[in-house]
C-alpha cells in the first residue's frame, strides 16, 4: 500500500527524470518509504545502455548502496600509474578496492536495488520539457513519437550533464561550457580469444596520453575493455589533435597497453560530456532538485561520478520525502537538500576543483618528481582514485611536494 497516492491534482507525487544512478537511487529511497513516483528515462531496454563510462565505481562507495558484487562487477587490486616521463608503477592493495563494470551492468544492478511496490519506471520516455506552473510541475514527455503531459508535486532532474530543466534555467542556466564541462571518450575493445586481467587498470597521465585530464584502460575480466581520455573543453579544444587520436596513440605505441591490447577490435567509439565544476549552486527551486551530474556531483579531479550521483538522488529523494510530508514545494522547503549534499561530499567537490585548477595548468608534474617516483606519492594518487582517500587528505599529504616543487622551480 503506497503512503501517499496520487493527488486529484497530479499524475503522481514525484517525477523522475534519469534511469542513472542519481535517478534509480532517488527511486529506490521512494519505493522504500513507499512513496509512489513515476520515472521516465530516455534508454529503451536496458538503464545505462548508452551511457559513456568507464564504470569504476570504488569498493567502499559501491558496498554502501550494497552493490559489493553483481553479474559483470569485476574487482580491482592493483592500479598502474604511468606519470610523464616516468616508468609505470604499480601500486598493489591485495584487497579489492573497486569495482569495474559495463554501465548497462551497472544499470542492472541499481535498478534492482529499486523494489517494484511502489513507483512506474517508464524506459522510452524521453522528457522535451519540464514547467512550472501555480500548483504542480508539468512534465512533458515523447514516448514513440507521441506526446504527452504528466502532472507532478516535485520533479528529481537527474538527467545528466546538461540537464533537461536548464533549457528554461529553471534551477540555473547551462555551466560554462569550456571551463567547467569536460568532455571523455572511450573506446569499447573486445580481445577475440583472450581475456586481460581485471585485478589492475591503468591510468595515464600527461600531454602524450590526453588534453590536461588522463587516459585509462579499466579491462572488464572477460574479453571487454574500455579504453579512454579525455579533460576540460577548454584543453580539448586548444589541442590540435583529436580526442580518439590518444586512445590511437595508447594502443599502438605504449607499453604495456600496447602489447595488451594487440588485436582488439574496436566494438564502440563513444564520447560525452562530464561537470568538472565543483560545488555549483543552487540544486534547487520551487518543485524542483537537480541531482547527479544535473547538480554536477561528479569529480572535478578524477571525472568519477557514479557514487557521488547515488548519493545526490538519495539526499533528492529524501527531500522529496519531507516535502510531500509538510505539503510544501517551495525552494524554502527545499533548501535541506543542498545543505545534506554539501555535508556529504561537498569536500570533495570544493577540494576537487581546486587541485583541478592547479594540475591542469602546472601539470601533475608539479607535485614534484621525487613525489611521484617514490612509492608514497603513486600510492596517495591511486588511494584518491580509488575513494580509499578523501581529495582533502591527498591535498594534505602531497602539499609539502607540491610547494618545494614550486619553490626549486622559482
Ligand atoms: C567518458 C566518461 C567516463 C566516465 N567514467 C567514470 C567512471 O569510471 N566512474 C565514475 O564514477 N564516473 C565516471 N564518469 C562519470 C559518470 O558517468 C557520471 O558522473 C554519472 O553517470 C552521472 O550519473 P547521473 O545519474 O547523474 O546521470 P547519467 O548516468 O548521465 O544518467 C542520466 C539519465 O537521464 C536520462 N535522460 C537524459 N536526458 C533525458 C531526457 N531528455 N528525457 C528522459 N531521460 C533523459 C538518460 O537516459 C540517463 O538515464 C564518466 C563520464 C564520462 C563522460
Amino acid at each position: 500500500m503506497t503512503k501517499i497516492m496520487n493527488a486529484t491534482d497530479v499524475d503522481t507525487p514525484v517525477i523522475i527524470i534519469s534511469a542513472g544512478p542519481a535517478g534509480l537511487m532517488a527511486a529506490r529511497r521512494l519505493a522504500r518509504e513507499d512513496i509512489d513516483f513515476t520515472l521516465l528515462s530516455k534508454e529503451t531496454e536496458v538503464p545505462g545502455e548508452h551511457k559513456t563510462c568507464g564504470g569504476l565505481i570504488p569498493l567502499r562507495s559501491a558496498e554502501e548502496f550494497g552493490l559489493g558484487s553483481f553479474k559483470g562487477a569485476h574487482h580491482i587490486r592493483s592500479l598502474r600509474i604511468k606519470f610523464p616521463g616516468l616508468v609505470i608503477k604499480r601500486v598493489d592493495f591485495n584487497r579489492s578496492v573497486g569495482i569495474i563494470a559495463s554501465r548497462a551492468d551497472i544499470g542492472v544492478a541499481l535498478l534492482s536495488k529499486v523494489s517494484r511496490q511502489a513507483g512506474s519506471i517508464l524506459l522510452g520516455n524521453n522528457v522535451e520539457t519540464v514547467e512550472i506552473e501555480s500548483n504542480n510541475v508539468k512534465v512533458t514527455v515523447n514516448e514513440a513519437g507521441e506526446k504527452r503531459s504528466l502532472r507532478a508535486h516535485l520533479v528529481i532532474d537527474a538527467s545528466g550533464a546538461i540537464p533537461v530543466s536548464s533549457r528554461n534555467s529553471l534551477v540555473r542556466s547551462r555551466l560554462e561550457q569550456q571551463l567547467m564541462i569536460g568532455y571523455g571518450v572511450q573506446y569499447q575493445l573486445r580481445l577475440p580469444g583472450k581475456k586481460l586481467n581485471a585485478d589492475v587498470s591503468d591510468i595515464y597521465y600527461g600531454h602524450e596520453y590526453s588534453p590536461g585530464g588522463y587516459a585509462w584502460v579499466f579491462p572488464r575480466g572477460n574479453n571487454d575493455v574500455a579504453i579512454g581520455t579525455g579533460g576540460l573543453l577548454s584543453k580539448v579544444r586548444a589541442v590540435k589533435r583529436s580526442t580518439f587520436e590518444y586512445l590511437d596513440y595508447l594502443m599502438t605505441n605504449v607499453e604495456p597497453t600496447c602489447s595488451e591490447l594487440k588485436g582488439a577490435e574496436i566494438i564502440k567509439r563513444e564520447a560525452a560530456l562530464m561537470p568538472l565544476a565543483g560545488v555549483v549552486k543552487p540544486s534547487y527551486a520551487d518543485r524542483i532538485l537537480l541531482a547527479g551530474d544535473a547538480a554536477a556531483h561528479c569529480s572535478p579531479i578524477s571525472g568519477e561520478g557514479i557514487y557521488y550521483s547515488m548519493v545526490g538522488g538519495d539526499l533528492a529523494a529524501a527531500t522529496a520525502i519531507k516535502a510531500l510530508d509538510s505539503k510544501s514545494f517551495s525552494s524554502r522547503t527545499l533548501s535541506g537538500y543542498e545543505r545534506a549534499w554539501t555535508r556529504a561530499f561537498g569536500s570533495d567537490l570544493k577540494w576537487g576543483r581546486w587541485l583541478q585548477k592547479r594540475l591542469v595548468n602546472g601539470g601533475i608534474r608539479g607535485l614534484g618528481s621525487k613525489f611521484l617516483e617514490g612509492e608514497k606519492g603513486p600510492r596517495i594518487i591511486a588511494e584518491m582514485l580509488l575513494g580509499e582517500r578523501s581529495v582533502r587528505s591527498t591535498i594534505v599529504a602531497v602539499g609539502p611536494g607540491y610547494l618545494k616543487a614550486k619553490i626549486l622551480k622559482r
